[in-house]
């Protein structure tokens, strides 16, 4: 049976066994994600256990600040010493082992870390809890299992990880449970205003351009509970933008009176298309986005077409219009 549980202590039993281990997160890092490794790879280094960070794709320029963010590898394929060279690899919210963007990781037995539902506990070790409000607040009561003290930086690192994955404590995640951890990151050194200014003032020029872009062909659907925002190609060319600059476009038209959920269909390479959904309240985009193959949790989600840009589009914006229609 493949050990699975929402409690920590099997994950840092786990960790302590290791001698070398490989950290990774999903394609396209968030700061859950990104967070959630760092603070993992000091956790590690306290039990003496050497760790590397590999990821399929760079973070975004607002999470260039994070403590130890320099060591944070980006590759499009595994270090050449993989497997030899690691007995454990430890995967951070993802809820499919290809979300990682590696072929063959399973070479090496997994430690799978993660909050999203429906993650098939794939790992020789699972440590799965879709109420965490984030994954870094999963890490921090790894810290507190084991009984290591957090560093400012492990701190931090935790405190971006939450703060970025509850929209600053303002989504439906934002329970006590969130706050509780959050109190004990302050404590620990976590300061939250130079933190906000990273993850919102830091933003690039290109990142707003491609809003204008996006905001160009805004439209809604059923009476305007729903937005949809797209950009293609020519529109991440035009704003100087790549993937790392998308964040955070999706919660403008969010913030509309009476927009329940927006979609954002970005397609950066011809034939590929990534889907984010945000939503509010009971509004359930996972299931719209589960219905695609992709996932997430009730108020984001996201799934990928392997087609062009307006036929994912239409797709999506027909099963919103469903999803809503059935709950009028
Ligand atoms: P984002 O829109 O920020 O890329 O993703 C929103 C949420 O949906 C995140 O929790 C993310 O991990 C999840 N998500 C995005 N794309 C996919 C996907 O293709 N598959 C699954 N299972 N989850 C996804
Ligand atoms: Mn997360």
């Amino acid at each position: 049976m493949t050990p699975t549980s929402n409690d920590p202590t099997l994950a840092v039993v786990r960790l302590r066994r290791a001698r070398r281990v490989l950290l990774t997160c999903h394609r396209n890092p968030d700061g859950d994600a990104i967070g959630s490794e760092l603070a993992l790879a000091e956790l590690a280094s306290s039990f003496g256990v050497e760790s590397v960070i590999v990821n399929r794709d760079p973070a975004p320029v607002t999470l260039s600040e994070l403590p130890g963010v320099g060591t944070v590898m980006v590759a499009e394929t595994l270090p050449d010493d993989f497997p030899e060279g690691y007995d454990l690899v430890i995967t951070v919210e993802c809820p499919e082992l290809e979300r990682a963007g590696f072929n063959g990781l399973d070479q090496a037995p997994i430690l799978n870390i993660d909050h999203h539902r429906a993650n098939p506990a794939y790992g020789e070790v699972n440590y799965l809890d879709e109420e965490a409000p984030a994954v870094g607040e999963m890490v921090w009561a790894m810290f507190k299992a084991a009984g290591v003290e957090p560093s400012v930086e492990a701190a931090t690192n935790t405190y971006v990880a939450l703060a970025t994955d509850t929209g600053d404590f303002c989504y439906s995640n934002a329970r006590p449970r969130a706050f509780r951890a959050a109190a004990e990151m302050v404590e620990r050194g976590a300061d939250p205003p130079t933190i906000s200014e990273w993850v919102h003032d830091g933003r690039t020029e290109a990142s707003v351009r491609l809003l204008g872009e996006a905001l160009k062909n805004l439209r809604f659907g059923c009476d305007g509970r729903f937005a949809s925002l797209a950009v293609d190609e020519e529109a991440f060319a035009r704003a100087g933008a790549d993937s790392t600059d998308t964040d955070e476009i999706i919660n403008i038209p969010r913030a509309i009176g009476g927009v329940e959920a927006v979609v954002f269909c970005k397609q950066w390479e011809p034939g590929l298309v990534k889907v984010s959904f945000r939503s509010r309240g009971r509004v359930d985009v996972c299931s719209v986005a589960a219905s695609f193959g992709g996932g997430g949790h009730t108020n984001a989600a996201g799934c990928t077409f392997k087609t062009d840009l307006e036929t994912a589009r239409r797709q999506v914006e027909t099963s919103l219009t469903e999803l809503l229609g059935g709950q009028g």
